[in-house]
């Protein structure tokens, strides 16, 4: 088992689990810093292979496949995190992983995330463990109007969701994640939605980007903003909101928690990220260090880097089809491609990032 006390030096190499943009940018991030960094995809076509020689297809319960990647990096990363956590327990026995086990274990699970959120004090949409049609319906008779049911594990933009208005249509909705655990929750009636992506260093050390304000459409992020509407206040109550998630998960990375802004001002915590995230792609070119930077920094035990924003900036996700337009948008502001050679409905093909000096 190796061991990474002190920081990786340049020419060390980071694992990265996931081959997608995320993947991608992080690899970009480093490259720049010095570091290779090995990719791990469940499938040959990743955005991320692209951009490295070092790059592994295989299952991500592969066990073995899994370990003889690991021996050939000096730490381990994600870019997303829905692995079998008896898989990242099998990582961990050869090499360091970070973020580690645990935080990935807690946020993988909605209801252990929101419980744990909870526990910490912060404010959450009311919620109850759906295991069981009956459940359903106790649930919803218990939040008494709108809600959400969402499956436990695995959803990620809108999949495994669906709003409810009665007692039946959540037993139903549950029936049809065909027997998945699920959560209920109470639909938020909020203002807006915001994001506070942060990083917490090997040492403890911690630093938080300008929260933006985000917007959804069809489930899928169109758009964050910065500044966004939060008071000052507001930004620095979701600071300390990431801070204080980070510091109980003894986490080392960059994580992202998502929040509903109330009507009355209030801040809940929707869901946390381990991981770089959408709404801080705007960081790129707006901060001295971006969230790929900043994230290769912490799980290379690197000095985190200065976060601060030296202009305004909205990020507008470019998905499906609407990539075929590149050549406009490339007149419009920083275009990023993710390399993905089919524009299927729904797909985040890129971004487009288009900077204002600061207000
Ligand atoms: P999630 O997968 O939990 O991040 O949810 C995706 C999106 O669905 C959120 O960004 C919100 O726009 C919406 N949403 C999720 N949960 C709730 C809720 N409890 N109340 C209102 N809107 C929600």
């Amino acid at each position: 088992m190796k061991t990474l006390n002190k920081p990786l030096a340049p020419g060390g190499t980071v694992g990265i689990i996931g081959g997608g943009q995320l993947g991608r940018m992080l690899a970009l991030a480093a490259s720049r810093l010095g570091l290779k960094t090995s990719i791990y995809n469940d499938t040959a076509d990743a955005p991320a292979f692209q951009v490295t020689p070092l790059a592994t297809a295989g299952a991500y319960d592969d066990l073995q496949k899994l370990a003889a990647f690991a021996d050939a990096c000096d730490v381990v990363t994600f870019e997303f995190e829905n692995l079998p956590a008896h898989a990242i327990a099998h990582l961990g026995e050869h090499v360091p992983v970070r973020p580690g086990a645990h935080a990935l274990a807690v946020t993988q699970d909605r209801l252990s995330e929101k419980t744990f959120v909870e526990k910490l004090g912060l404010k959450t949409a009311p919620f109850f463990e759906v295991s069981s049609a009956d459940q359903a319906r106790e649930a919803f008779s218990r939040i008494g109007s709108k809600a959400i049911i969402k499956t436990r594990r695995f959803g990620y933009d809108g999949k495994g969701q669906a709003k409810v208005a009665s007692a039946e249509e959540a037993a139903k909705a549950f029936e049809s994640f065909k027997g998945a655990p699920a959560i209920l929750e109470g639909f938020v009636d909020f203002s807006y939605e915001a994001s506070v992506v942060a990083a917490r260093g090997a040492d403890g050390s911690f630093l938080a980007y300008d929260p933006p304000e985000n917007e959804h459409e069809n489930h899928i992020l169109r758009r964050s903003t910065v500044p966004s509407r939060l008071s000052r206040a507001q930004v620095e109550e979701a600071k300390t909101i990431a801070r204080k998630i980070a510091d109980a998960l003894d986490y080392v990375g960059v994580l992202a928690v998502e929040l509903f802004v109330g009507r009355d001002g209030a801040l809940l915590v929707n869901e946390i990220a381990p991981r770089v995230h959408n709404t801080g792609h705007w960081t790129i070119e707006a901060c001295q260090c971006s969230q790929f930077e900043q994230h290769i920094r912490a799980v290379a035990g690197w000095p985190l880097g200065d976060p601060s924003r030296h202009a305004d900036a909205v990020m507008e996700n470019i998905i499906g089809a609407e990539a075929d337009a590149w050549e406009a948008l490339a007149r419009t502001g920083a275009l990023h491609l993710y390399g993905k050679a089919e524009a299927r409905p729904g797909r985040k093909m890129g971004h487009v990032t288009r900077l204002k000096p600061k207000t």
